[in-house]
């Protein structure tokens, strides 16, 4: 797997990552300029009612939803960005009338366009066949458990893992690469072994597995321990050793670190240098549709969500605003606002992220720092690595340990006002 720009060394100290697109060939990006991926939720509307559900989505579409033609002008200026991933989220994008409209346009921009529609009957066979004539590259699936009980107890509505099938098949026979997105939570950490050998049987091309932010209808006791994250990056890393799929951890660098921890620990193990990328086996199958994976994608840095209402984010699951599309030019609000370029700044994180090795490779979820700490700048709170310059302060009484660090550091976020 040929990787053209490693990241920075796994003992490097810099403050900005290394950024990269994997794939034969393809030049680094500058994220600074431009992100990898951009995600629109084109509208809170959506039939499911997800426990976890960022958006809390509603029923009905909000009356003051970006229009056809502003959602057109929008495309136009992500086009400013060269040809980046697009992403039509939700709510369920199939409840706009829309789609298929938006899909050829941006297509025919040269954006690389992707969709994540909820598992419902609105996904229809012939709503795939448009979208793929209409320029679609990826259609991607949520699966919560590897089977319908855990599923769709999750996503509250019976009837929406035997859907996510159906939409996963159909839009392979459309012609359409297809992925499956999962959430970690506390309660389905003991299926993650079935869910692995589900998704081997699914002819998907990338499963990105995305580990709860408390935020939305997310509550803190839905996420998982550091520990138990930990073991699934475990469980990750071994399936991409074997998986005919890419694999992605969304809102948990940490995995990069136990990446560059467990092909350290193989290379010493096997007298070798190790292998200086982060990303596991299997990004070629993912390039199989030109959308591909970057490395060290995180809020704000290398992404950028725009909500239903035009309000430009660092990412859904970091609810600081930074602008709207309506007033705001939306390429200069990633490239120079400050909270844009805060975010970028791996020099600005604070607390035992500050001081780590695996900081430019890593550098924790800051949406879920800002979750559970109100600043988006803090240390991230579910990481069960202690950096050697940290447990030194810590010995040495001149910080206190991540139990003490982060319940001080809690009380804070009960004094925010609420957005
Ligand atoms: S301490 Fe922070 S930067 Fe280091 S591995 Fe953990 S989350 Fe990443």
């Amino acid at each position: 797997m040929p990787h053209p720009t490693p990241g920075g060394h796994p003992n490097g100290t810099g403050t900005h990552p290394a950024h990269g697109l994997s794939g034969p060939g393809r030049p680094p990006m500058d994220f600074d300029r431009a992100p990898f991926l951009v995600i629109w939720e084109t509208t809170q509307a959506c039939d499911l009612a997800c426990r976890h559900c960022r958006a809390s989505a509603q029923p009905c579409r909000h009356p003051d939803e970006l229009s056809t033609e502003e959602a057109k002008s929008m495309l136009e200026r992500i086009r400013e960005f060269g040809p980046v991933i697009f992403v039509f989220s939700g709510g369920d994008a199939f409840k706009r009338l829309d789609i298929v409209e938006l899909t050829r346009y941006g297509a025919g921009l040269g954006l690389r366009m992707a969709i994540t529609p909820a598992t419902t009957p609105l996904a229809t066979r012939e709503m795939l066949q448009a979208l793929k004539d209409a320029g679609m590259s990826r259609l991607a699936v949520s699966l919560d458990g590897s089977n319908p009980g855990i599923h769709d107890e999750f996503r509250r509505v019976q009837g929406s893992f035997d859907h996510g099938l159906r939409i996963l098949r159909e839009a392979q026979e459309v012609g359409l690469t297809t992925q499956v997105n999962t959430v970690v939570r506390k309660n389905n950490l003991e299926d993650m072994d079935a869910m692995c050998q589900l998704m081997t049987e699914l002819g998907i091309v990338f499963w990105e597995v995305f580990f709860l932010v408390p935020m939305g209808r997310a509550r803190p006791e839905d996420v998982a321990s550091a520990q138990g994250f930990e073991e699934v990056f475990h469980r990750l890393y071994d399936l991409s050793k074997t998986a005919t799929f890419d694999i992605k951890a969304t809102a948990a660098p940490q995995y990069a670190r136990v990446v560059t921890q467990r092909k350290a620990q193989e290379a010493a193990d096997a007298g070798e240098r190790p292998d200086a990328d982060v990303l596991t086996q299997g990004a070629h199958h993912s390039l199989k549709d030109g959308i591909g994976r970057a490395r060290n994608v995180n809020d704000g840095d290398g992404f950028m969500f725009i909500s239903h209402l035009g309000d430009i984010y660092p990412s859904g699951f970091l609810p600081v605003r930074t602008g709207n599309i309506r007033t705001d030019d939306l390429v200069e609000v990633y490239r120079h606002h400050e909270v844009f370029t805060a975010l970028r700044d791996r020099g600005n994180l604070k607390g035992k992220c500050s001081v780590c090795n695996y900081r430019p490779r890593c550098g924790g979820s800051r949406a879920r720092a800002y979750a559970v700490t109100g600043d988006y700048l803090e240390a991230e709170p579910y990481c069960a690595y202690v950096p050697p310059r940290w447990a030194q302060l810590v010995e040495q009484g001149r910080v206190p340990d991540d139990a003490a660090y982060f319940a001080q550091r809690q009380r804070a976020v009960t004094e925010l006002p609420l957005l």
